[in-house]
């Protein structure tokens, strides 16, 4: 192309607005001094609605990869798409991962403020470097205005369709690629429009191979496509493609890993970085978080509409500790993980060493909230006590004040109330997030007892005659004395369940089931509901001991 008409095209392109030179972004992002080894990696969220938990899989993997290799990990949000930003998305992102600590070395902080010498870390504002580049590709002639109209480009789709031939711009259908200057010049004439398009150097039916951190070696075709490298809708951003090569070169990142739905681009990015003289990156794509579908119970991918797992929102409401959602992403990604952490939970997480290559194995590692619950329990369970009370205050003062002030209003009690069969050989696991705060302590406080609990006696003792139910409390209470140790307490209990008609004896039981009203363990059942509104609790006598003499008299009357 001639150099005036190469001006002209340059002139439409930037719309007055000032580019700088190649030199001078260079000297603005010098190579980063790093030790030897050390990865800069990068998480690129696009600001387009809720933050998926793959974002935080993928975001998890990228700090720890930095981290563990003294290098530094990048946030860098991806806003090109105008039409399908939301707002406060971008603040979103940012929050959230602050939430999970996986807050970034240079980028979006959680607070807002922003930090690192490679940025703007926004792609919006950035656009005059990724024109810079643009423009040098066509100065070499690896870009090309194309004038296609909407009508002509849906006429070649439907040429394709019809021949059975590949989708997209390429080969016979690249209608712009070999056109003369006297073609563009009459277009420009006639005040066409025009979008900048890559020209490819490759043939879809030669291979070339990739290699990949973690899908290894990939055989792909090359790339022919000519894809446009500046959006057509006006707003002078880049595409996804051209941005992704001109970030990572000037941000210098040593290695990208994005989800493996962007592997079968990857030639098309070599060819990018090598028409632009830049080596290509090394690749490492993330697997993507499958779940078993409750319907067909197959395993397929987390789908934004069906699963509310795969909203980051849904995993902070529930609260789990964000120890056990970060160790269980890890378990997700390296099988031997699972042993490490058992040996411990209270191990620092950063302690174990992460990967890539592992994660080979883990192909669509698939979501098991089970599993996830588990680890909950198990990092719970573990957890110094002074750090169990203070989570447990801080979910119920933000999600339920009565409770909260309740548990204020006797700080000594809840003491006791929170340290009920926690430590020793076998701690209580019944508690796996910090929502389950109001289930498993609320009865101990009165008001919150007789408004949330009180109610399900009822239906919990539905099958014990009422006559029933009263004499057993009666007895109960004839027999309870609040000094005594755990053996006493346990006697009296059974002394008072044979008053009442209940047998400790099995086998009486069975062969004259019309001479009892049941079981010991029945008669239990009534005096816990009673006591607790609950079907299921820790253990009955440290529950009374800590509740104390006027609380159990006062329910069991
Ligand atoms: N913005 C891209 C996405 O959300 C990121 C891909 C990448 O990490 O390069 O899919």
């Amino acid at each position: 192309m001639n150099t005036t008409l190469q001006q002209r095209i340059i002139d439409e392109l930037t719309k007055g607005l000032t580019v700088p030179s190649c030199e001078e972004i260079e000297q603005r992002y010098p190579p980063r001094e790093l030790p030897e080894g050390a990865e800069v990696t990068r998480l690129c969220p696009s600001p387009t609605g809720f933050v998926h938990i793959g974002t935080i899989f993928t975001g998890l993997l990228c700090q720890r990869v930095a981290r563990q290799s003294g290098g530094v990990y990048m946030l860098r949000i991806e806003d090109t798409d105008k039409k399908r930003e939301v707002e406060g998305a971008r603040e979103l992102i940012a929050s959230q991962l602050g939430a999970f600590g996986i807050v970034p070395d240079e980028g979006l902080q959680p607070d807002g403020s922003s930090k690192g010498d490679y940025g703007p870390y926004v792609q919006s504002e950035r656009q005059a470097l990724y024109l810079t580049y643009a423009i040098e590709l066509l100065k070499n002639g690896r870009a090309y205005p194309c004038f296609a109209t909407a009508e002509e480009l849906e006429a070649a789709v439907n040429d394709q369709k019809a021949k059975k031939q590949r989708p997209g711009y390429y080969g016979e259908w690249a209608l712009w690629r070999d056109r003369s200057d006297e073609d563009i010049e009459t277009a420009l004439e006639a005040g066409k429009s025009f979008i900048l398009r890559f020209k490819s150097s490759g043939s879809h039916d030669k291979r070339v191979t990739i290699s990949d951190r973690i899908k290894g070696k990939v055989e792909l075709p090359q790339n022919d496509l000519d894809v446009p490298l500046i959006k057509s809708d006006g707003s002078l951003l880049p595409t996804y493609h051209l941005a992704h090569v001109v970030d990572d070169y000037l941000m210098r990142a040593t290695i990208i890993m994005r989800g493996e739905e962007w592997l079968p681009s990857t030639p098309l990015h070599a060819d990018i970085s090598l028409a632009l003289g830049i080596k290509p990156f090394k690749y490492a794509h993330t697997p993507v978080i499958s779940i078993l579908d409750k319907e067909t119970q197959n395993k397929r991918k987390l789908s934004k509409r069906k699963d509310p797992e795969a909203d980051v929102a849904f995993w902070l409401q529930k609260a789990h500790p964000i120890k056990a959602v970060k160790a269980y992403l890890l378990g997700l990604a390296n099988s031997n993980f699972d042993d490490w952490f058992r040996e411990d939970p209270n191990k620092d997480l950063d302690d174990f060493e992460f990967s890539l290559d592992k994660l080979k194995t883990s192909r669509s590692p698939l979501l098991d909230m089970r599993k996830l619950e588990d680890y909950a329990k198990d990092v719970i369970a573990a957890m110094p006590q002074e750090h169990f009370n203070k989570q447990i205050l801080a979910w119920t003062e933000v999600h339920d004040k009565p409770l909260f002030d309740a548990m204020m209003a006797d700080p000594e009690y809840t003491k006791d109330v929170l340290a009920i069969e926690r430590g020793g050989e076998k701690p209580r696991k019944d508690v796996a997030k910090w929502s389950d705060a109001p289930e498993q302590f609320g009865y101990f406080y009165d008001e919150i007892f007789s408004e949330r609990f009180a109610p399900a006696i009822d239906e919990l003792l539905s099958d014990v005659p009422a006559d029933v139910i009263e004499v057993s409390c009666k007895n109960f209470l004839e027999s309870y004395n609040p000094s005594h140790n755990k053996d006493k307490w346990l006697e009296a209990m059974k002394t008072a369940a044979v008053t009442s008609g209940y047998t400790f004896d099995r086998k009486a039981l069975k062969a004259n089931p019309e001479q009892f009203h049941g079981h010991l363990a029945d008669f239990a059942r009534i005096i816990r509901v009673k006591v607790t509104g609950k079907a299921n609790t820790p253990d009955l006598y440290a529950i009374m001991q800590i509740m104390g003499e006027q609380r159990v008299v006062g329910r069991l009357k």
